[in-house]
């Protein structure tokens, strides 16, 4: 079902006890509010199991913020999906554009990623967008159809309707320029068509499209109100609770 969901990606924030401070902050703002959104958080991977003990009762959900490709074995570094299913993670981000500039991952890298993740029940979060050289050239829309066609080539529908899409401009990560509310959802919807003219327009309806890049709590609620965008996945500001608690009640 389509769902209204803010996303947290920590990235390589916060000390322990800083991470503690901002998840029981985080913890009892839930508690205190109703919220019109599911809540997801990407911790550091050291910290998910206490995010997931913190938030217990909290209906917060946490999330990987990458994980191998692969199931198990001599791979020095990562961390595999049943591990974070044992410590009760919901799923993985999938291909962040850092993960795609600093690691070199590609779409075919995420296809198997969404995979391994669908495989063990899990959701990704998978998550595409063009480079401002990208935009600038026009060719924004060819680069996004390639990128999920690709990452999607292997899914059944079925599959297909499991995933959650973060559309992220890479010009407006961590820069603190916003795609104007209309830019992303033309976007966005054209990603939702990519969708239905491949899988059915049942399937696009029900996947959530979440927008990200520079989002705050002054902007929230326009980019959440725009027909196509299910909500946010949120870096910077999702350090901060004033921060990701006002971007939260652009839900309201
Ligand atoms: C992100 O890291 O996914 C992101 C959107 O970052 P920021 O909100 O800081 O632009």
């Amino acid at each position: 079902m389509r769902k209204n969901i803010v996303a947290g990606n920590w990235k390589m924030n916060k000390t322990f006890p800083e991470a503690e401070i901002l998840m029981n902050g985080l913890s009892e703002y839930k508690k205190r509010n109703s919220t019109n959104c599911e809540i997801y958080i990407a911790p550091p991977s050291l910290y998910l199991e206490t995010a997931k003990k913190i938030f217990q009762n909290t209906g917060i959900e946490v999330f990987a913020q990458d994980i191998s490709e692969h199931i198990f074995g001599a791979y020095t570094g990562e961390i595999s999906v049943e591990m974070i299913k044992s410590v009760g993670c919901s799923g993985s981000l999938v291909a962040h554009s850092e993960r795609r500039q600093y690691h070199g991952e590609t779409d075919r890298h995420a296809n198997r990623k969404i995979k391994t993740l669908l495989d063990a029940g899990l959701t990704p979060i998978y998550c595409n967008g063009e480079t401002l050289e990208q935009r600038k050239s026009g060719k924004h829309f060819d680069v996004v159809k390639n990128q999920t066609e690709t990452a999607l080539s292997t899914l059944s529908p079925e599959e297909v309707a499991k995933i959650i899409i973060a559309y992220e401009p890479v010009w407006a990560i961590g820069t603190g320029e916003t795609a104007t509310p209309e830019q992303a959802q033309e976007i966005h919807a054209f990603i939702r068509n990519l969708i239905a003219e491949k899988y059915g327009k049942n399937i696009a309806d029900e996947i959530s499209i979440l927008y990200g890049g520079s989002v705050k709590p002054e902007n929230a609620k326009e980019i959440f109100s725009q027909p196509d965008i299910d909500g946010g996945l949120i870096g910077g500001a999702s350090l901060k609770i004033e921060d990701f608690s006002g971007i939260i009640e652009g839900f309201n």
